[in-house]
């Protein structure tokens, strides 16, 4: 064995573990940590729900064992988590044809479709990813040995989608090719696909018979409303289109450790759901059996009882409107103090922005001069607004405009 370890090389962190941990080295008071995708409430503490605590606590009484689970979560975890993806009067779900199952996180749910689309009898497989990606994509399509490919979408000029470039290349790729989308809160770009796309996109998708892969962990974040962060899946439901949902809900939930997650495939019909369940199934037992009680019990709790549910969505929202908020004050203190420092860049192009993030390209200049004030972002110039208080928000401003000044 010593023989083999020894030729093993140590692989690098990627960019954000690389940040936490030279945030974490570093012994600063005034330290602030804008790379890691945790959200943070008022205070700059990691968010905690009071809907959360009160379902752990009806569950710590309810329940005294901890048997294992069944595989895939069982058919309530899977009516429920359906439900805030497919809509309440899904027809989908009437016709009973998604096979869910409950996964370690959105990234267990990742995991398993990959797994599950190397079942898929295609020569050379390929997976698209919309450019620039999350980068845990490209790490899990690349080690999964599948062909990654990129299909234009955020234009850095433009602090937009560029739309042509777009629905061109999703017309121009080959049918039937594996693209991951984020239906909201795009991580990294931390933009929204403006709805009036919405049914080009379904029409391409539906034509060229795309195998769309949604990637769902911010739903509830785009404005408040869950049910709005998931229009374009809904209006692929409309069109009775086939395809894949890896659902998280580490942010939503505040549930990160928890690793609650689910993966629903879109089947034809009740039979075919049957079959690939039991697929999802087998998967599933090789890798780590079955998924979580603890995380099971307080999804369903939450999402059963109607007043907890009630009051979940109700500090969701309130938590998105802070973070939107505290966007807006960045922006227009940017806007604000850059004189001093002889800048003149337009911020208020970053205030459509939405989500958890923002996503500032020319921060990617600075990224490293910021480390020298304590201030952690990612390489490509994405920050964690959450992490911005009102107590480090002059801070983080004046030291920004700064660097910007001095690159
Ligand atoms: N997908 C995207 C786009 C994300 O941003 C994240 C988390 O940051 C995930 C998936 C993974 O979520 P989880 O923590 O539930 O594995």
């Amino acid at each position: 064995m010593e023989k083999y370890l020894c030729e093993i090389k140590e692989i690098e962190a990627d960019e954000i573990l690389k940040s936490i941990n030279e945030y974490n080295a570093d012994p600063s008071n005034k330290k602030v940590n804008l790379s890691i995708g945790v959200c943070a409430g008022n205070n700059g503490s990691v968010q905690i729900f009071n809907s959360v605590l009160k379902a752990e606590q009806i569950i710590t009484e309810k329940y005294k064992e901890k048997p294992y689970l069944l595989s895939n979560g069982g058919d309530v975890f899977s009516l429920l988590t359906q439900k805030l993806i497919f809509g309440e009067d899904s027809k989908y779900i009437k016709e009973n044809r998604i096979s869910t199952i409950q996964t370690i996180g959105g990234t267990g749910a990742i995991a398993i479709a990959l797994e599950f689309l190397k079942c898929f009898n295609i020569c050379n497989p390929s997976i698209y990813v919309t450019n620039i990606p999350y980068i845990n994509h490209v790490n899990m399509i690349k080690s999964n040995k599948f062909n990654l490919k990129y299909i234009n979408f955020f234009d850095n000029n433009l602090i937009d989608i560029n739309y042509n470039l777009f629905l061109n290349d999703l017309k121009n790729i080959d049918n039937e090719s594996i693209i991951f989308l984020q239906p909201s809160c795009y991580n990294p770009c931390s933009i929204n696909i403006k709805s009036e796309y919405f049914e080009e996109i379904t029409n391409i998708v539906l034509l060229k018979k795309h195998i769309i892969v949604f990637d769902i962990a911010y739903q509830g974040f785009g404005n408040g409303e869950i049910d709005n962060d998931v229009i374009l899946i809904r209006q692929f439901q409309e069109k009775n289109i086939p395809f894949i949902v890896c659902q998280s809900f580490a942010k939503n939930m505040s549930l990160y450790g928890e690793r609650a997650g689910a993966l629903h495939i879109v089947c034809k019909n009740e039979n075919e759901k049957k079959k690939i369940l039991s697929s999802l199934l087998i998967i599933t037992r090789r890798f780590y059996s079955s998924p979580t009680i603890h995380t099971n019990r307080l999804v369903c709790e939450i999402l059963q009882n109607p007043n907890l549910k009630e009051e979940w969505l109700n500090e969701l929202k309130e938590l998105s409107h802070h973070i939107a908020n505290i966007r807006n004050l960045f922006f227009d203190k940017l806007q604000q103090i850059q004189n001093k420092y002889n800048l003149d860049y337009d911020w208020s192009v970053y205030k459509k922005q939405v989500g958890l993030f923002s996503y500032v390209p020319i921060f990617s200049d600075i990224f490293q001069s910021l480390k020298n004030h304590h201030i952690y972002i990612v390489k490509t110039g994405r920050i964690n607004v959450s992490g911005i208080t009102m107590d480090n928000i002059d801070y983080i401003t004046e030291k920004i405009c700064l660097c910007l000044s001095e690159r």
